[in-house]
C-alpha cells in the first residue's frame, strides 16, 4: 500500500511517562503498514496526576484520552499514546486500550501484553504481535470501525488476552473497505 502524508501529517506515537520505546520500536513501521499512513513519534507526555486510582491501584484511561485531546491540531491525523501502566474504565476491571469512536486520539497499555505480567516467560515476538493488534484495534476505532463479530478480525473484540491471541492482526474484508473509506474521506483530493 502506498503510504501517504510522508512530509506532514500522518500517525503521531505519543508515549506517557516511563515506556522504553525501544521495546515497541517495531510499531511506527506496522502502523504505516497496516494503515498506508506515515507513522512516527510524537512527544513523550507525562502521566497525568488525576488519572491514578489509588483505591484500584490502576489509571484512568479516559484521563489518558483527555491528555491527548490538548495535543494542538494539526500535526498528526491520528495519535495512539502508548502507556506502560495498567488502565481501566468504569465498570471494567482493566482494558487493554480506549479510542474516541471517530476521534483523533486513543490508547493503549503495554502491561497486560507481556507474558511475565501472567507468570510466563518473556516471548518477544507474542508480546510484537499483542502490542500490534492492540494498537491497530484502538486506531481501528478512530476511523470509526466498530466491533466485528468476524472471530480473526483485528476489530473484534477482546476480552481476555486469549481473545487476543485468537485474532489475527488484520481487518476482515469488511471492515478493511470500511477503513478505506475512512481513509479516502481523510486524505482524498
Ligand atoms: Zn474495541
Ligand atoms: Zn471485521
Amino acid at each position: 500500500m502506498k503510504v501517504i502524508g510522508e512530509e506532514s501529517m500522518g500517525i503521531g506515537l505519543l508515549t506517557f511517562g516511563e515506556v522504553d520505546r525501544k521495546e515497541i520500536d517495531f510499531l511506527p513501521a506496522e502502523l504505516e503498514e497496516a494503515f498506508g499512513l506515515a507513522a512516527r513519534w510524537g512527544p513523550a507526555l507525562v502521566v497525568p496526576s488525576d488519572a491514578f486510582h489509588r483505591s484500584r491501584g490502576q489509571y484512568l484511561a479516559a484521563a489518558l484520552l483527555e491528555a491527548l485531546s490538548g495535543v494542538p491540531p494539526g500535526e498528526f491525523l491520528r495519535i495512539l499514546g502508548i502507556a506502560d501502566i495498567d488502565l481501566f474504565a468504569p465498570g471494567l476491571n482493566f482494558v487493554f486500550g480506549q479510542a474516541l469512536m471517530g476521534g483523533r486520539d486513543c490508547v493503549i497499555s503495554l502491561v497486560r501484553l507481556r507474558p511475565l505480567f501472567y507468570g510466563l516467560p518473556p516471548d518477544e515476538l507474542l508480546f510484537r504481535e499483542r502490542t500490534v493488534k492492540e494498537a491497530v484495534h484502538e486506531l481501528g476505532h478512530t476511523f470509526s470501525l466498530e466491533h466485528c463479530s468476524d472471530p480473526a478480525c483485528v476489530m473484534r473484540f477482546s476480552n481476555s488476552l486469549s481473545d487476543t491471541d485468537r485474532k489475527s492482526r488484520r481487518f476482515c474484508p469488511r471492515c478493511r473497505s470500511l477503513l478505506e473509506r475512512g481513509l479516502g474521506r481523510l486524505c482524498g483530493p
